[in-house]
């Protein structure tokens, strides 16, 4: 007998037919002897609705009222879900999260989970009854309904699984795991056995959907092994675990890409301290997220400075710097949507060295030219034209080997 933390998906519980066929998934393990804790999101599009109706009242919607308005998504599947097992005959109690005993911090729509009760939930399963938490919410210490942030149902799982200190913790999805690229368009695409917090970590800040990055952090700190499958068939899926000495050898495990990314150049800025401050500081203040800084010097003591944003921000970052670029005598703003990220990751790279050279190498094999670098420790990134990025991806995932053996 085992205690399993299962949570699904908005895909997989998108309609009444999806919900049904869930609970049978949750019954056959609770049938096998097993404590069942089972997190869900909302049906799938049901939190863009929301959102959407709330916006057409008002601009700005009050963000305390968004995450009461939030939250009804996910009470509605749990009572749903609830429903139906009950029907089938079987034990089954839906909790909300701060039935669950969720405590987040006050910060409305992005709150942070700082600990879980979990006492109810251990009740109930003295009780042999299948437990359905909602996810995505909590409540702060004032009692208020809060959210965990897009996504954030992956990270409640996590949590939970921690604070029960669970046997296994699946995530339900529509994919069957992680992959070693998009298999949308890199069709030799593998699913990956295993990989590593901090692999999975690089891959969801770079825009890899499956997993909310919370979530990974939550599950790297307390050491929580996630199983990420299907919950349409039957397949084992990918363990997202602590880094082993196997996954050392493997140079690259995975090739990202992101078309989400926008470039904003300011030429000719006169060359002194404070510069890039005076120019990003009004921008971290607008609450734009800046990615890759770059500076250059031109003679004359001038300089460039070009960074990238996501193209949501890039609008009103162009307008920031060009306010700025007139305030200290810059040149020409120069913006760029057009243009990609891709990566290329794995913890191989730590003890690995030529995987730049080899990424530049292959890029300027296929005539695709490099217009900004980055890197950590495990990821090498590049900005290369937007137009480029299927044959980038495809070209990098041969290159360093991934390709799936036919
Ligand atoms: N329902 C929320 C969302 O759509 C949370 C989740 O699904 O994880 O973002
Ligand atoms: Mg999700």
């Amino acid at each position: 007998m085992a205690l399993i933390v299962q949570k699904y998906g908005g895909t997989s519980v998108g309609d009444l037919d999806k919900i049904r066929n869930v609970a049978g998934r949750i019954a056959k393990t609770y049938d096998q002897g097993n404590n069942v804790v089972v997190i869900l999101s909302a049906m799938g599009g049901v939190t863009d609705k929301l959102i959407d109706t709330a916006e057409k009242i008002t601009e700005f919607p009050d963000k305390r009222e968004m995450d009461v308005l939030l939250a009804t998504g996910e009470q509605t599947t749990v009572a749903l879900m609830a429903i139906t097992l009950k029907s089938m005959g079987y034990k089954a109690h839906s909790i909300l999260g701060h039935q669950a005993e969720v405590l987040t911090d006050n910060q409305a729509g992005k709150a942070r989970i700082l600990s879980i009760g979990a006492t109810r939930i251990r009740k109930l399963l003295a009780h042999k009854q299948i437990v359905i938490v909602a996810g995505f919410q909590g409540a702060d210490s004032k009692g208020h309904i809060t959210t965990l942030g897009r996504g954030g149902s992956d990270t409640s799982a996590v949590a939970v699984a921690s604070a029960i200190e669970a046997d296994q913790c699946e995530i339900y999805t529509d994919v069957d795991g992680v992959y070693t690229a998009d298999p949308n368009i890199c069709s030799r695409a593998r699913k990956l056995d295993k990989i590593s917090y901090d692999e999975m970590l690089e891959m969801a800040s770079l825009g890899a959907k499956v997993l909310q990055i919370r979530s990974v952090e939550f599950a790297m700190k307390y050491n929580v092994p996630i199983h990420v499958r299907s919950s349409f068939n039957e397949e084992e899926g990918t363990m997202v675990v602590n880094e082993d000495a196997n996954m050392e050898k493997v140079i690259v495990s995975s090739v990202t890409h992101n078309k989400n990314e926008a470039r904003i150049t300011l030429l000719k800025i006169p060359d002194e301290p404070g510069i890039a401050s005076k120019i990003l500081s009004p921008i971290s203040e607008a609450g734009i997220i800046v990615d890759i800084i770059i500076q250059n010097t031109r003679s004359g003591n001038m300089t460039d400075l070009t960074f990238t944003v996501s193209k949501t921000d890039f609008k009103a970052a162009m307008q920031i710097s060009k306010q700025t670029a007139s305030q200290i005598n810059a040149g020409e703003v120069v913006g760029d949507e057009n243009i990609a990220k891709i990566s290329v990751i794995g913890v191989g790279m730590r003890s690995h060295s030529g995987v730049a050279a080899k990424m530049f190498a292959t890029l300027a094999a296929e005539n695709i030219n490099i217009l900004l670098i980055s890197t950590s420790e495990i990821r090498i990134s590049c900005i290369i034209e937007e137009k480029y990025t299927e044959l980038a991806v495809r070209s990098l995932h041969t290159a360093f080997d991934l390709d799936e053996k036919k």
